[in-house]
Order: C-alpha cells, then sequence, then structure tokens
C-alpha cells in the first residue's frame, strides 16, 4: 500500500495513534522524476514526510483536505531529482584554475605535492564546506566525496567528512585509504573511524562511508579489497584517467582476483581500457564515474561511452573537483559528455537527452549503491529536489521537456533546492550558510599556504607531516 493510502487510510480508521504531519506540500509542479515508472514528465504534487521522504508523488491536483506544514504552489514550474556527483574531490574548491594547460599527472603534481605539505589544521574543512555548498548551489544534492589524504595527519584528512556534514549536502563519504606499506596504522585508523561511524549517531544526510583508492599495487590493493569485503563497502579506484595510463591495465588482474569486481565497486575516469577490461567489468556489472568536464579541462580523452554501456558498464556522471571541471555546473557536463559522444560517433541518435539526464541522477546513485535512498523522485526517497524556473532564462516554448531541459536550461534556470523537503538554496543563496565568512576564510586561509609554498622556493625547505 503506498504510504500515502496507508496514511489516510489509518486516520479515517482511527487504528493508529495520530501520523506526524507533513512536512511539505509541493503543487502545481510539472514533475521529471527520473523514475522508471513514470517516463514521462507529469503535471502533479509531491507529498514530503515529517521525516524528510517523500509520502506521495503522484498527477494532477493534491486530493482536497491532504495538508502540510508548508504549502509550496510551483506555479507550473518543473521539478526534478537534485543532481548527483558520482566522483568528487570538494576540497579543490579553493584551488580553481590551477595548471591551467597541464595534463593530470602535472596537474596533480602541482595540487597536491606543490600546495598540499602547506596545508594545517583548518584547511580541508573550510575548502570542503566551500566545495560542498558550490555543489549545492549549482544543483547537486548528493556527492560521492573521493576524499584525500594528501599524505596529512588522519585527523586532518577526516576534516573533509565534518566539513560535508555542516554544509547540509546528502554525500557518500569516500574515505581515502592511504598507500604507506605495510599499511598498520592506515587500517587502525580506518577501523577506528568506521566503528565511530557505526556507532552513531548517524546524520540522515551520510548515506553511507565507502573506501577510495591512493594506490594501484598488488599489496595495496590486498589490504583495500580486504577491509571492502570485511565491512561490506561500496569502493572507488581511480582508473585509465591520464593519456599514457595504459601502463595501469597491468593492475586490472589484481582488481579482478580480489573477488571484488561488481556492482559495488566503481572506477573514476576509465577512460583508457581496453576489451578485456571493459568485457570483464561490464559482465560483473561494475559502474563508473563520467567525468566529462573534468576529462576535458586536462585533457585526459573521452570515455567511449556506447561502448561501455554495450558491455554492460553502469556509467554515473560526476563533477570531479573544482579544480578540473572548475565550475560545477551539471547542465554543462551532460552537454559536454553528450556533444562529445555525438561528434565522436557523428551520429546525433548515438545518446539522447533523457541518457544522461538518467545518468546524472538515477544512474549515479546505482553505482554509489543508494538508489534506494536519492536519485529520482519516488515514494519512500529523500525529498531532495531542484525547482527549475525556465522563466528565468526564457527558452521559448518547451516541445521535448527532456531536451529542454539538458540542451537549453543552465544553473540560471534553479529557482530553489530542497534537501529533505527543507528549503536549502533560493536563488543561489545558500540560506543556512554565511557564504561570505566561508569565502574570506578560504582566501586567507590559500594565501597563507602560497607565501609559505613561495617561501619555501627560497629556502628549498618544504615542512614534512609525520
Ligand atoms: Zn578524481
Amino acid at each position: 500500500m503506498p504510504a500515502l493510502v496507508a496514511l489516510m487510510a489509518s486516520a479515517f480508521l482511527g487504528a493508529a495513534p495520530a501520523p506526524s504531519p507533513a512536512k511539505l506540500l509541493v503543487k502545481n509542479a510539472w514533475i521529471a522524476s527520473m523514475d522508471p515508472s513514470t517516463p514521462e514528465p507529469f503535471h502533479g504534487y509531491l507529498l514530503v514526510g515529517a521525516d524528510g521522504k517523500l509520502a506521495a508523488v503522484a498527477e494532477g491536483e493534491p486530493p482536497a483536505g491532504l495538508t502540510a506544514q508548508q504549502t509550496l504552489d510551483a506555479g507550473g514550474k518543473v521539478v526534478m531529482p537534485g543532481f548527483l556527483s558520482g566522483h568528487s574531490h570538494l576540497w579543490q574548491s579553493a584551488f580553481r584554475g590551477v595548471a591551467p594547460d597541464q595534463l593530470v599527472m602535472a596537474w596533480v603534481t602541482l595540487l597536491h605535492r606543490t600546495y598540499g605539505p602547506f596545508f594545517s589544521k583548518g584547511d580541508l574543512y573550510a575548502f570542503t564546506l566551500h566545495g560542498s555548498l558550490d555543489y549545492l548551489r549549482h544543483g547537486i544534492t548528493t556527492a560521492f566525496n573521493y576524499s584525500q589524504s594528501l599524505n596529512l595527519p588522519n585527523e586532518l584528512y577526516q576534516e573533509e567528512y565534518q566539513a560535508e556534514l555542516a554544509a547540509g549536502e546528502r554525500f557518500v563519504f569516500g574515505y581515502a585509504f592511504p598507500n604507506h606499506p605495510p599499511f598498520t596504522k592506515d587500517v587502525k585508523d580506518f577501523e577506528s573511524f568506521y566503528s565511530a561511524f557505526e556507532a552513531g549517531p548517524r546524520s540522515p544526510l551520510v548515506l553511507s562511508v565507502g573506501l577510495v583508492s591512493e594506490g594501484l599495487t598488488e599489496d595495496y590493493l590486498k589490504v583495500f579489497f580486504g577491509l571492502m569485503k570485511e565491512h561490506g563497502l561500496v569502493a572507488q579506484l581511480h582508473y585509465l584517467e591520464a593519456p599514457d595510463s595504459a601502463s595501469q591495465h597491468k593492475y586490472f588482474p589484481y582488481i579482478e582476483a580480489s573477488g571484488m569486481l561488481g556492482p559495488r565497486m566503481s572506477f573514476a575516469h576509465f577512460i583508457h581500457t581496453n576489451d578485456e577490461i571493459l568485457a570483464k567489468a561490464g559482465a560483473a556489472g561494475a559502474g563508473m564515474s563520467w567525468n566529462p568536464l573534468s576529462n576535458g579541462r586536462l585533457g585526459s580523452g573521452f570515455a567511449d561511452i556506447p561502448r561501455y554501456l554495450k558491455a554492460g558498464v553502469q556509467v554515473g556522471m560526476g563533477l570531479d573537483g573544482q579544480a578540473s571541471a572548475d565550475i560545477s555546473d551539471p547542465f554543462e557536463n551532460m552537454r559536454m559528455g553528450l556533444y562529445a559522444m555525438r561528434d565522436k560517433y557523428e551520429n546525433a541518435g548515438v545518446l539522447h537527452a533523457i541518457d544522461v539526464l538518467r545518468m546524472h541522477t538515477l544512474g549515479t546513485a546505482k553505482i554509489l549503491g543508494v538508489a534506494d535512498q536519492v536519485g529520482s523522485l519516488a515514494v519512500g526517497k529523500y525529498a531532495d529536489f531542484l525547482v527549475l524556473d525556465l522563466g528565468l532564462m526564457d527558452p521559448g516554448p518547451v516541445f521535448d521537456l527532456y531536451a529542454t531541459l539538458v540542451f537549453a536550461c543552465d544553473i540560471a534556470n534553479i529557482d530553489s533546492i530542497y534537501v529533505g523537503g527543507g528549503l536549502v538554496v533560493d536563488h543561489g543563496r545558500a540560506v543556512n550558510q554565511d557564504m561570505a565568512a566561508i569565502s574570506k576564510d578560504v582566501s586567507t586561509r590559500v594565501a597563507r599556504i602560497r607565501a609559505k609554498f613561495d617561501a619555501s622556493k627560497k629556502t628549498a625547505t618544504a615542512p614534512t607531516h609525520p
């Protein structure tokens, strides 16, 4: 029985205690639910329960007498699920525009090995908070944060987790497992983080904790996959990103031998594959995060998405960090990827607007193992959604809503953003945050890091972290 019907029935029968009042009723909306059960957009309403989850998603007008603490008349605006990013490094938000003409490895060297050693307490918190709020204001309501240890002490890089909680965005935390053989302290650190997470209390903002890799050697992957298996985690590996990364093909047998290649494993970028890797990853139901903006900025190459889909690889989409997708605009990300595939195949039918919309929402939720909680507007899932006002940058009459959303909309069309049925962004403004203070803090911290870096060049000494 749908939750709304159950709720109404129990009210009529008087058999159950009075249900807590619904939090929000959104009516008069064009709903693009991204749910397979409603493939076409429809005019209807949403009801959000007190728990921040959808209690009803239905066509037409709400039944008479249906009330909530708040009612939003969408005035015919479009309501769609918030976007997900399947691969992100949110702390990089403070480093846009760095290494503007470098391929990924030279860019990583500048970002991680040049500035990273000068990070100190509070930096990763401030930068990740900035990045999470940047995502949120661009319509990404769930991020998979592939955190990075940057060779910092464990308590410093866990600031990334704390910052995401503070931002009010929903997330899957990708715990960076450092590459320090023989990994004894790294395992201990992870176990202590994970047992604290399991013991709770847990915010509904954190959907799960996964593992993300910082190495590909046989010894490293053995420990990494051991933890994944022991705790039943999702995991993601940076793999086959750089144009010359075919040398990493030799690590694939270790991945395969782990027994963990399957729906809980995803690869970030996964561009320079070969037939064997693709066939095995597809047959196992493994996923990938396709990151067209970041891949374009760093000259990494095109993942051949139609071929991947044919092989059975689950494809989600990601914005990556803001130092490689310098604007976290999911509309631009969809267009960049879609048009690149059409150019590559010289075929405008090779991938459709609805395909990239699904990949950036429900498809990404699937590769992260959270499709039961987010990714589409369906009863029982979190009420994380965007209200899009096509009139703000009027694209004219709509012939096909999905085509209009992908080809003719951008972040300027985002009227408001809700997480768990609560307003978090109103016309670009993060309503619960002091963005001016956060931006100022980030600028001060980056200026300090750059000054220390410049001074180290003069003395040729760099600090080392334990
Ligand atoms: Zn990455």
